[in-house]
């Protein structure tokens, strides 16, 4: 049952729905080309080997140099025209992919972007066990018939009705005998299982995604671009690590609390090393360097300044940016004192200047049992993960 996949992807519709000026494929979801997203989806499934693009025709090398290139998508093996309707782009798609040594097909819309790269192995494994496979959902609204003029005429049966998305998969033979009698025929179907039905061969159901949903009207973009700001698609991570001297003389400050101690850290701000790990994990998450870049040592303003200030700025440049934490996890390391008393105090602290809930701010503390500086007792450590989270569209 092995044997190369190649995904058809058309991509040459016109898209009335949605208005505007480009077909829908072409427009940015979440600051990415919705195009780039869905080939995406597809670059990062193992069991998918290939791809080919069906594009309008006459655009094939502007339309590779515009969304696939930039986005390192090199399974993308061909750019072909498509035709006047979709069956028509399927199956000049299909015939690229014949020609590449296909045995597996994977039709995908281009107008579906969230589909996961699991649902996209699995349709294609479902495939192979019987000839033909389709992602579809399960209806779960009431569906009804109409007579025609606004009655209803009957009420089916939901729970044997399916609403159909792609990725559909085939043996390549059986799309090309499927696509081939629909020609000739004159025979057009609204998806691919649709033309192998006809055969009277069998098509498996695969459940597919409740959020794979194909980007038809501007609400869709809307939705799409929220349910990528809430998944995982629309969030990064960060580490951040910082180390400072201990030293007589100097207050302790340790996530904005100010604790009772003989010592202090040294350093050119308030050398809150806590705080100091969590503003590098946070701009590392967002890919906007680190705070030695952002308030230089050598910047006069930036001496003994308050580090929860120094942190709500972090916040606001992530924000400029289009990202917001959604998380941090931050571990101390200290010989003494004790920093348990404090460390409510700390996470409401850092929660504030963050705008998160404290629940959504962990902070940990560790000796090194006596080990090495710190443990010594000339110096702290802090380690910080953040997660950030995009605002909406980062364009
Ligand atoms: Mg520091």
């Amino acid at each position: 049952m092995n044997g190369k996949a190649v995904a058809v992807v058309p991509a040459a519709g016109q898209s009335r729905r949605m208005g505007g000026e480009r077909p829908k494929q072409f427009l940015p979801l979440a600051g990415r080309p919705l195009l780039s997203r869905t080939l995406g989806q597809l670059q990062m499934a193992a069991a998918v080997d290939e791809v080919v693009l069906v594009c309008p025709p006459g655009q094939e090398q502007a339309i590779e140099a515009e969304f696939v290139r930039p986005f390192g998508l090199d399974k993308v093996r061909r750019v072909v025209p498509g035709g006047q309707k979709r069956q028509d782009s399927v199956a000049a798609g299909v015939a690229a992919a014949a020609e590449m040594g296909a045995a597996w097909l994977l039709v995908h819309d281009a107008a579906r972007p969230l589909a996961s790269p699991e649902l996209l192995v699995r349709v294609l494994a479902a495939a192979k066990a019987c000839g033909a496979a389709i992602a579809a959902w399960p209806a779960s609204d009431t569906i009804k018939r109409d007579d025609g003029r606004g009655r209803v005429q009957a009420t089916l049966d939901r729970g044997r009705l399916w609403l159909v998305q792609t990725p559909q998969a085939f043996r390549l033979d059986l799309l090309q005998e499927a696509l081939a009698r629909a020609q000739a025929e004159g025979f057009y179907a609204t998806d691919e299982a649709g033309l192998v039905e006809r055969l009277g061969r069998e098509v498996r159901l695969v459940t597919g995604e409740r959020n794979n949903l194909k980007i038809t009207t501007p609400q869709d973009l809307a939705l799409a671009e929220a349910l990528l700001a809430g998944g995982a698609a629309g969030q990064r991570m960060g580490q951040g690590l910082d180390a400072h001297r201990l030293a007589p003389g100097r207050p302790l400050i340790l996530g904005g609390v100010e604790i009772p101690f003989e010592l202090g850290l040294t350093g050119h701000s308030d050398a809150d090393v806590l705080t100091h790990a969590v503003m590098d994990a946070l701009l590392a998450a967002a890919g906007l360097g680190d705070i030695g870049l952002m308030f230089p040592d050598s910047d006069p303003a930036y001496a003994g300044a308050d580090s929860m200030v120094l942190l709500g700025r972090v916040v606001a440049r992530l924000a400029g940016a289009g990202w917001r934490p959604a998380q941090v996890s931050a571990t101390l390391l200290a010989q003494a004192p004790r920093i348990g008393p404090h460390v409510q105090a700390m996470r409401r602290n850092l929660a504030n200047a963050l705008g998160l809930e404290p629940g959504a701010v962990n902070i940990a503390a560790t000796t090194t049992e006596g080990l090495g500086f710190i443990g010594r007792g000339q110096g702290m450590a802090a380690l910080a993960m953040a997660v950030i989270a995009s605002t909406a569209r980062q364009s």
